[in-house]
């Protein structure tokens, strides 16, 4: 992701949110505005745990309206959207729903950002698979 990319919502074609704690969901119904063009523009993919649109939901309805389509994450699951592929080898422990991210940049290297878990995580330098 280029830095035009990172500063222009509007070029976003997913949004992954790791999980409803304010402090990773705060900014996410922004995201979704900004890349739609505040709803004009329907795009995108929202990547979320299902609590985060069910129970005291932090994706607010309206906005889910705005994007083509939701993805639930769910523990050993792979996902995709244009060349990004990532999957969610494992629940977090955590008190909300939440999943480990692997995100394999090529045969080599693989990137695994940790959002809050009391789980270990490894960041590895070879093919990751689940199991
Ligand atoms: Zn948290």
């Amino acid at each position: 992701m280029d830095q035009e990319t990172i500063s222009t919502p509007r070029r976003l074609d997913g949004i992954i949110l790791t999980h409803k704690h304010l402090d990773h969901s705060n900014d996410v119904n922004i995201l979704i505005e900004a890349m739609t063009d505040g709803g004009f523009n329907k795009k995108g993919v929202l990547f979320c745990p299902e609590d985060a649109i069910t129970e005291d939901p932090v994706v607010m309805r309206y906005a889910r309206g705005y994007i083509e389509r939701v993805e639930l994450l769910k523990e050993k699951k792979t996902y995709a959207i244009k060349d990004v592929t990532f999957t969610t080898p494992v629940r977090h422990v955590h008190g909300v729903e939440t999943y480990g991210l692997v995100f394999q940049l090529n045969a080599s290297i693989g990137l695994s950002p940790i959002p809050d878990s009391s789980t270990i995580c490894l960041i590895s330098t070879g093919p990751i698979t689940s199991s």
